[in-house]
């Protein structure tokens, strides 16, 4: 699984942009799949068959990353830049950024802004580039970037990295693709686009499969130093959604979830988000509606280039993934 998280972690895959990671995943799993589509907004829907194929598994799991979109560039070279997604500016400024075409840079808070007002528009990309001229030779408006990609292992089994938002989902859900045997029922491992930017790549992909159940694989809130409203705490299992801001998950699913987590030994836990969305919710309301649930993966600094995991949360999540696919939802 460590191996899988290195190279997911390490695509470039900003929202709209996410191809370069679609074809990793892709090949990954080539070996296991019945079938494989690429839709025209780019999602990639992988076919596992079932014993019963009267019945549909959809499984989401988002690839797309915040990230910034140049907007203009200076006389003086300096990119002005527009966020993609939820950025958290005082979390992204002072990093280094990468374009899709490999142009690195830096990015950095306007001189005088105080913490306080800093927003993405107030950020700024420093390329090395002299003058305008020179950095258009490099970079244009509309282009997209991220940060610099890091993993770093941390003390014992937990490790930081940038967009484990939502590549850990990703992990989880091709690291079961594999591992899991003969699913229950027709299963169809889906790799979202546009998540970040109000869960969109998931509907269409919804529609065309058209599950009986689903579920997705986010990553939540975890117990940071001065929260006194934890949703859930770093090592202590898969977190299994109750709500968040954008959905109610089907009984049925927590239940089952449940009665398997119990059933396996798998550490598990509740999530009950008062906030945020997941692609739980456009399945949940695709076409005539299905039975909607989603493991959560507990995180702590959401949206900051040090998003950290424990590991063996990614293990239970992986666990309880795979025994859902194999036993099926009732
Ligand atoms: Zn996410």
């Amino acid at each position: 699984m460590l191996n899988l998280t290195k190279k997911f972690t390490g695509a470039f895959s900003v929202t709209g942009l996410e191809k370069p990671l679609a074809e990793i995943i892709r090949a990954e799993l080539a070996p296991v799949a019945d079938e494989i589509i690429s839709d025209p907004m780019g999602n990639l829907l992988v076919l596992k068959k079932g014993k019963d194929s009267s019945k549909k598994l959809m499984i989401a799991s988002h690839m797309d990353e915040i990230g910034f979109v140049v907007t203009n560039i200076e006389e003086s070279g300096f990119i002005h830049v527009s966020n993609v997604g939820g950025i958290n500016a005082v979390a992204s400024s002072f990093q280094r950024v990468r374009f899709a075409n490999g142009v690195y840079g830096v990015i950095v808070a306007e001189s005088g802004v105080k913490p306080e007002d800093l927003k993405a528009n107030k950020l700024v990309i420093d390329i090395g580039a002299s003058d305008r001229k020179s950095a258009e030779k490099k970079v244009g408006v509309g282009d997209v970037c991220a940060v610099v990609p890091m993993l770093q292992k941390l003390g014992g089994t937990r490790y930081a990295a940038k967009a484990f938002d939502d590549r850990i989902g990703c992990v989880v859900s091709a690291y079961a693709a594999l591992q899991c045997g003969k699913p229950a029922y027709d299963t169809w491992f889906v790799f979202t686009v546009q998540e970040e930017v109000g869960c969109r790549g998931s509907k269409p992909a919804a529609f065309r499969v058209a599950p009986d159940y689903a579920i997705a694989l986010d990553v939540t809130a975890a117990d940071e130093c001065g929260n006194k409203n934890d949703v859930t705490k770093l090592g202590k299992g898969a977190a299994i959604k109750i709500k968040d801001s954008s959905v109610l998950c089907s009984k049925l699913i927590v239940d089952r979830l449940t009665d398997l987590a119990k059933e396996k030994k798998i550490p598990y836990q509740y999530e009950v988000l008062p906030y945020g969305g997941t692609d739980t919710s456009s399945m949940q309301m695709a076409g005539i509606g299905c039975a909607a649930g989603c493991i959560s993966i507990p995180t702590r600094y959401i949206h900051s280039p040090v998003e950290t995991i424990d590991m063996k949360d990614l293990k239970a999540c992986a666990d309880l993934l795979i025994a859902f696919i194999e036993n099926g939802a009732e």
